[in-house]
């Protein structure tokens, strides 16, 4: 198995830079998610991976090898779409086979690796029909055996999921992640999803405009965002930000709608900040508690929307021009309009520079 690296790697179409100076590890047998909204850089890195697309400038390695000039064919590389791509005219046993069939690997090895990927896959069953008398999620399971049959060194997945509905997605992911273990293959997984990337990586790589933004475990990611882009996109709904500025004398901040008491801790780290004029508070929906009365602390606002949905209640708070996201217990019914105030958790604060939008104070340990 095989450690991958990317070194100072750029793509540019014309003018247009795809992928702008990423430097990154995929560490050996782990399962690295490249997460990011549309555009953002995250297939041409992965087609660079395998080979697919030429870098402008930098150097892959996987394993020990510089392998930005080696062929497509000739890196140890298994790669899974999209699109399941398998051949229609030819049976889930040929279409799992074909790989080794290429590599004229000998016929009894052929049929010993298929039963195998089939037994492992959940496909023994369903090894002489075609592809048109599959469902998506048996097409996509074919065409995820086609990959690992070859053993490679590196699976590379491209949005593999994106096809089929949301509960087999759900279903299908847990299972990828299973296999991904069991096999102990470098896995680069690349998704829009921020829930499948959440749950799927042992490393999550947040990109933006082709840029590297975060990298870390999940949970990291979740707990410490460096950028408001970061805290927006990981978290569903995403991070809420309110405008504000810190009033040093009093140690609170300010808006037109809130004046929040600043934790002590919080205060402190504001100190190095330039510009303490412009700053976003931002703080998750379920970091935030709603209560029908004031307290100290507390920001005033009311019920915009109230959206049930099952194991919780969203509320949409309206908290002067801001839309404030909570999450709150199953149980709670608000009409709308009911005035409100909200308690952020002071582990759950972050304050970001509303210029830079970098993260300037955290209430996190
Ligand atoms: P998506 O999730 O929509 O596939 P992505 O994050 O994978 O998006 P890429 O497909 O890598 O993004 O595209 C990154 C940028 O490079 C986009 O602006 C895209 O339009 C551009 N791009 C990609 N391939 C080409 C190409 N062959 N020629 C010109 N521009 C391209």
């Amino acid at each position: 198995m095989s450690q991958v690296r990317v070194r100072n790697v750029t793509k540019r179409f014309g003018n247009a830079t795809a992928v702008d100076n990423i430097t990154l590890e995929f560490p050996d047998r782990q399962l690295t998610v490249l997460v990011g909204s549309s555009g953002c850089g995250k297939t041409t890195l992965l087609r660079m991976l395998a080979g697919l697309e030429e870098t402008t400038a930098g150097e892959i390695y996987i394993g020990d090898k510089e392998v930005a000039h080696v062929p497509a064919w000739d890196r140890n590389i298994a790669m899974v779409f999209q699109s399941y791509a398998l051949y229609p005219h030819m049976s889930v046993r040929k279409n799992i086979a074909f790989p080794l069939e290429a590599r004229r690997t000998p016929r009894a090895e052929i049929k010993r690796r298929v039963e195998e990927t089939a037994e492992i896959l959940g496909l023994t069953q369903l090894l002489d029909r075609l592809p048109r008398q599959l469902s998506g999620g048996q097409m996509q399971r074919v065409a995820i055996g086609r990959a690992i049959i070859r053993r490679p060194e590196v699976f590379l997945m491209d949005e593999p999921l994106s096809n089929l509905d949301a509960k087999l997605r759900v279903n299908m992911r847990a299972e990828l992640k299973r296999l991904q273990r069991d096999l102990g293959v470098t896995t680069v997984y690349v998704t829009h999803d921020q829930a499948e990337a959440m749950t799927m990586a042992d490393q999550l790589v947040v990109m933006n405009s082709g840029r590297l933004l975060q990298i870390g475990y999940p949970e990291e990611v979740y707990l410490h965002p460096q950028t408001t882009f970061v805290a927006g996109f990981i978290g569903s709904p995403g991070m809420n930000f309110l405008p504000a500025r810190f009033d040093k004398q009093q140690g609170v901040l300010v808006s037109d709608c809130f004046t929040y008491p600043l934790p002590v801790e919080l205060r402190g780290q504001l100190a190095g900040v330039a510009d303490q004029s412009k700053l976003l508070l931002g703080i998750r929906p379920e970091d935030i508690q709603v209560e029908l009365a004031p307290l100290p602390g507390t920001l005033s606002a009311t019920v915009y929307i109230s959206e049930v949905l099952g194991k919780e209640t969203l509320l949409t708070l309206a908290c002067g021009q801001n839309r404030v996201r909570a999450a709150v217990g199953a149980l709670v019914r608000l009409d709308i309009g009911t005035p409100v105030w909200m308690v952020p958790s002071v582990a759950g604060v972050r304050i970001f520079d509303a210029g830079t939008e970098a993260l300037v104070a955290s209430g996190a340990c």
